[in-house]
């Protein structure tokens, strides 16, 4: 590297480390800041040379990201942004962090996949889906998609791993020459009935998605989910022992493995690292607290809010909403979810917009009661399984009662 880099470089881990030391976080965002201030190619000097996935998409991107770096340890150590800073500051942090491993894997926020695309160069990049999210800032999905295809299209010698079963996905990819296709399934469809080529109706059928109006349709994916397994190319079925509750966590595993095979690792040989990954930064973790297992899920948007529900079991329930800066500050989007799957369970609301909850779930035919405290809703509930399914800085919150689990 040049100096210049070299300096940015060693100035980014030691303001990470000094961060880290005063207790702020894991400072990834502010050491790759100032080494970005330094020299503002920092990234580009520190993905050179590297074997580097991405992995972009609206949800399961920090799952996906750390199920792809347990497929690829066996080439060994594997670089990556492991705490989710998904923006560029991120990515030079973890990668100056990461000394001479020539594998990364980085979890790459959709805004900024083209930049990121230009820096790092890499071999593999995954899109798994796109959905609407955070309503007062980010970009709407067709315009997210468009984006995507740009910068894809800039980039011909990339390798796209993308998700068949998403038309806005489909069609982004479509402009790389080069894209291997998986089927993960497709929960929410209510940002893809109109086709982004050419404006008509999307029909579905049986798992299958078609344009009524242009030739637009899902590709013959390559790597199938099927019951608790993945078919390869090859046709070979592999069985995947996942510790993450959920069939989306069966199409997140999917991924890593087209992944990593783009890497040359057999899928045989990856499928076996992935049930060693037991939560991801505090999602899915398990806790015992006062006779309650308590479960923790992630659901920021109406698209991961249908998958937590697929992920929780049959019990009670604590929902826990913030409207914080992370979390997007407008929360009409909780019309948009559909909370019917809860009825019959016992339902505990909180978080400082447990009340904008609370409205929806009126509408929505489902009773609840409202807690003011996380340790209100553990006393509340019987002893057994407490399912809580929080939205982003509620879950921090949560987890820092939890002692920070991971
Ligand atoms: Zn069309």
């Amino acid at each position: 590297m040049p100096l210049r880099a070299k300096v940015a470089s060693s100035v980014s881990r030691t303001a990470a480390a000094l961060s880290r030391a005063a207790g702020r976080g894991d400072g990834s965002v502010i050491g790759g800041w100032i080494g970005l201030k330094i020299d503002p190619e920092l990234l580009t000097h520190l993905a050179a040379g590297r074997s580097v996935a991405l992995v972009s998409g609206t949800n399961g991107k920090t799952t996906t990201t750390k199920l792809t770096v347990a497929a690829l340890e066996g080439l060994g150590r594997v670089a990556t942004n492991a705490f989710g800073a998904n923006m560029p500051t991120g990515h030079t942090s973890a990668l100056a962090k990461a000394g001479t491993t020539p594998f990364a894997v980085l979890e790459v926020d959709e805004h900024y996949l083209a930049r990121v695309l230009d820096e790092t160069q890499p071999r593999v990049v995954a899109l798994l889906n796109l959905s609407r999210d955070q309503l007062d800032r980010a970009k709407e999905v067709a315009m997210m998609a468009q984006m995507w295809r740009t910068a894809l299209a800039a980039h011909p010698g990339v390798h796209i791993v993308a998700n068949a079963d998403d038309p806005m996905v489909t069609w982004a990819a479509l402009a790389s020459p080069a894209v291997t296709w998986f089927s993960a399934g497709q929960r929410w469809h209510d940002d893809s009935w109109v086709c982004p080529e050419c404006g008509g109706a999307i029909e579905r059928a049986h798992g299958d998605w078609r344009c009524t109006n242009c030739p637009l349709r899902r590709p013959k994916p390559d790597w199938v989910v099927e019951e608790d397994g993945v078919i390869d190319p090859t046709g070979a079925w592999h069985q995947v022992h996942l510790q993450l509750p959920g069939t989306v966590n069966v199409g997140n595993a999917a991924t890593a493995l087209a992944v990593a095979a783009q890497f040359g690792v057999r899928p045989a040989d990856a499928v076996k690292r992935l049930g060693a990954v037991t939560s991801v930064a505090g999602r899915y973790a398990q806790v015992e607290r006062d006779g309650r297992l308590i479960r923790l899920l992630l659901a920021k948007n109406p698209a991961s809010w249908l998958e937590a529900f697929d992920m929780a079991e049959v019990a009670p329930t604590l929902l826990s909403i913030n409207a914080r800066d992370p979390d997007g500050l407008d929360t009409s989007w909780l019309f948009d979810v559909d909370f019917a799957p809860l009825r019959g369970r016992r339902v505990l609301i909180t978080g400082d917009r447990a009340y904008d909850l609370a409205v929806r779930l009126q509408v929505n035919g489902v009773a609840f009661e409202h807690v003011t405290s996380f340790a209100d809703a553990v006393a509340a509930v019987p002893p057994g399984r407490l399912e809580v399914i929080a939205n982003y800085t509620a879950f921090q919150d949560i987890r820092a009662e939890l002692d920070r689990v991971n």
